[in-house]
């Protein structure tokens, strides 16, 4: 047992509550509850202080794509630190891990993508795409092409330019968001805006909207649209098939450059290497960043295509724009050894043919429970609407997001991690889930189900 896991969970807690600022968490009630303190991790189980063991259906925070506890990355890590722990890129030096890593993302990313700028997160990369598309239409003699794009109720992360091309709107209540230059259109969230539309026109429709913003606009001044080919942190929002080609199609049309945030849905969550892949998406610029190293190391970057790259290269001024941890050793070693056991286990096959068909219909049977709206699932990322009536699903619980914690808290006491968006719970387990741990992720997903339902008709919802 490692030295930091034999302080007594009451200890932990307290010094947690005293010393430890969370991300996205209310600390008042944070310490009255008191945090969950997680110990450790194995495939796709986790184990708190407590001895409870849970079936890890967030993968992390969507990042563990080859599930918890490889041996295989953190040899590579013991190894590279033994080496060269850490070197920086400036200053016209590289490091072999960095260029290994840079060689191999562009294998694996579509034919037009082939180059890669190293971030530490998925956060600095979408950073790195406001500043670089901007740089690139100036650089192309067209500076007020400054505009980027962006939707309501995205997530593309908590910096200042993170935050501000996310479009959740309590993010922006904080510290007056979004930045200038960034404007948000509507979301293709069918379950939640399509009532009475078929799905494909209701595609349509969501990507119209951003032909009238760019109009709006001016086509001059806009440089660039970005999406999550499927919103994660939203509640895993699949567009209907309609809409990506659209939203491409508009982007060509006006000579506006296609962003696709490729955080959580890159590296087989959708059974192909990348989202785009899955939709047919050609984005001049992918964010990545999780599922590269699986969570293991903290790494992300920007994937740019040719058509970018050969301008920022070709038209030779510096740009200005760069992290310490840029193309940093240690976490490029992580990630190779993690796109070798993806590569060796065939994960992205493995979720398009085999383990994601497989909970998608397991994941479909929890359709006939009272309190669900809707099951969806694309490769191993899905979600389960709760309302209060299936056969009238414009009816919502109120307020918005009470009966989704309910029924998240649940999961937690049944075993099973899954997160809580709005009134829909999402899941996003490691690529690695067997058959029989999937069986048991929907055995535990009905049971919190269940559990929900008896807790709603107590409090006389029903
Ligand atoms: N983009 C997307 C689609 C994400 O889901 C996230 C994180 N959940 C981010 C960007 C931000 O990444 P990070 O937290 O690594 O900064």
């Amino acid at each position: 047992m490692l030295q930091s896991n034999l302080y007594p969970t009451a200890d932990l807690r307290a010094a947690d509550a005293r010393h430890y600022l969370h991300p996205f968490t209310d600390h008042k009630a944070l310490a009255e509850e008191g945090a969950r303190v997680i110990v450790k991790g194995d495939g796709v189980w986790l184990w708190d202080s407590e001895g409870n063991k849970l079936l890890d259906g967030m993968s992390g925070l969507w990042c563990t794509n080859v599930g918890h506890g490889r041996p295989e990355i953190a040899d590579a890590v013991h190894a590279q630190m033994g080496e060269l722990a850490f070197y920086n890129s400036f200053f016209k030096t590289t490091n072999a891990p960095a260029v290994r890593l840079a060689e191999r993302l562009a294998a694996i990313a579509p034919a037009h993508i082939n180059k890669v700028f190293f971030t530490s997160s998925g956060s600095e990369a979408n950073d790195t795409v406001l500043r670089m598309v901007r740089h690139y239409w100036a650089l192309k003699g067209q500076p007020n092409r400054q505009i980027v794009i962006a939707r309501h109720n995205a997530y593309h992360g908590s910096t200042m330019a993170g935050a501000s091309l996310g479009g959740m709107k309590p993010m922006h209540a904080q510290g007056g968001l979004p930045i200038p230059g960034i404007v948000h259109i509507r979301q293709p969230y069918w379950f939640g805006e399509g009532h009475g539309m078929a799905h494909d026109a209701f595609g349509l429709q969501a990507a119209a909207d951003l032909e009238r913003m760019i109009r709006t606009l001016g086509p001059e001044n806009v440089a660039a649209f970005i999406g999550e080919p499927i919103q994660g942190a939203g509640g895993v929002i699949i567009p209907p098939a309609t809409y990506w080609p659209e939203i491409q199609r508009i982007c060509r049309k006006y000579d506006i450059l296609l962003a696709a945030d490729e955080v959580i849905c890159g590296f087989g969550r959708t059974g192909r290497w990348f989202g785009s892949d899955y939709f047919g998406i050609e984005p001049d610029l992918m964010t990545i960043a999780k599922g590269v190293t699986s969570g293991y190391l903290p790494l992300g970057g920007v994937m740019v295509s040719d058509k970018v790259a050969d301008v920022l290269v070709n038209l030779g001024e510096e740009f200005y724009h760069g992290y310490t941890y840029s193309g940093h050793p240690t976490c490029a070693a992580a990630a190779l050894a993690n796109l070798d056991i993806i590569q060796r286990e065939g994960l992205v096959e493995r979720v398009a043919n085999d383990i994601g068909p497989y909970l998608q219909g397991r994941w479909k049977t929890l359709a006939d429970h009272p309190i669900v709206g809707e099951t969806r699932m694309v490769g191993l990322i899905g979600a389960l609407e709760l309302v209060p009536d299936p056969k009238n699903i414009s009816n919502r619980f109120t307020p918005t997001g009470a009966v989704g914690s309910i029924a998240r808290d649940y999961a937690f006491q049944t075993g099973l991690v899954m997160r809580a968006v709005r009134d829909s719970l999402i899941i996003a387990p490691p690529l690695t889930l067997t058959h029989a741990e999937a069986d048991e992720l929907v055995r535990l997903a009905r049971q919190t189900l269940d559990l929900t339902y008896e807790e709603l008709k107590r409090r006389g919802v029903f």
